[in-house]
């Protein structure tokens, strides 16, 4: 919950802990004011259509993974993301149910724990088939930045996610190899929903962003210095590219490499728990999926 008591308290925090300028950018009443705390919507796994489960269980293993009540919301979800989002496909792609549903599932896994909105700021999700480079564009007021190398995906603030489909493929089925473009791109958009993109979604609260601030801060500064060094860690070196690249990069490991990344950065994955309400780390134990 929000008001103006929580958000003083927030401020004198903030204020304590003056170092942190970062952080501070972040502790405003619109962050504040969009804390999440709705759960989703649940479909009873009866009533799921039998074409979406025959995708799931071939292209996106990790939903075996999941329990019963958590495939409920997932599915939900999914229900949610196809009726408000428009796919296209480009290059000559045609999209297909396959990819639809290979696409919003792994969407939807970010949402599992997290209630609120389905992706509120996301209109469209633009598909090709394979790498694309990206057209001109302009990305800043009167910055035109040139065609770069080609590119797996890419997630804008004006509401679309671009998202290669063999990548898209590939990541959804290897639900352990820490690369999934899907869960990336989708990450960018949840800390774009603040309107910002320094890699600090919306936070349940100022303690909270307070503890994301010094973890990620240090994490970050860390991957940097090894990735300087050619060092190998569990997270990708690209994460160490900017702090919103951090973000996302841990959240393919987060997904992907759980027990890795709890081993190598016990706090960083702690961070991540608790802003995801879920532990893979604890669901991979459980039981993998079948081959
Ligand atoms: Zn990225």
């Amino acid at each position: 919950m929000t008001n103006l008591g929580s958000l003083a308290e927030g401020l004198a925090i903030m204020a304590i802990v003056g170092g942190l300028i970062w952080l501070g950018l972040f502790l405003s009443p619109i962050v504040l004011a969009r804390v999440r705390s709705s759960a989703g919507p649940r479909v009873p796994l009866t009533s799921v259509p039998p074409a979406w489960r025959t995708i799931t269980d071939r292209d996106v293993p990790f939903v075996q993974l999941l329990s019963a009540e958590e495939q409920e919301r997932l599915f939900g979800l999914i229900h949610v993301f196809l009726r408000e989002k428009t796919f296209q496909g480009c290059a000559g792609l045609q999209v297909t149910e396959e990819m639809k549903i290979t696409i919003a599932a792994q969407a939807c896994l970010l949402l599992l724990n997290l209630g609120g909105e389905c992706y509120p700021n996301v209109q469209i999700v633009l598909v090709y088939p394979s790498t694309f480079v990206p057209k001109l564009a302009l990305r800043t007021a009167g910055q035109v930045v040139p065609p770069l190398v080609p590119e797996l995906g890419e997630s804008w603030q004006d509401g679309s996610v671009v998202l290669a489909w063999d990548s898209v493929l590939s990541g959804a089925r290897d639900i352990t190899d820490g690369r999934n473009v899907t869960l990336h791109e989708f990450a960018h958009q949840l800390d774009q929903e603040d309107g910002e993109s320094g890699g600090v979604p919306i936070l349940d609260s100022p303690s909270a962003l307070r503890a994301w601030g010094r973890v990620f801060r240090a994490r970050f500064e860390e991957l940097g210095e090894r990735a300087a060094k050619d060092e190998p860690t569990v997270l990708d070196s690209y994460g160490a590219t900017n702090r919103a690249e951090f973000f996302a990069v841990a959240t393919e490991t987060f997904f992907e490499k759980p027990l890795e990344l709890q081993r190598e950065y016990p706090d960083l994955y702690e961070e991540l728990k608790r802003y995801y309400h879920q532990d893979p780390a604890a669901r991979l134990s459980r039981g993998r999926p079948p081959p």
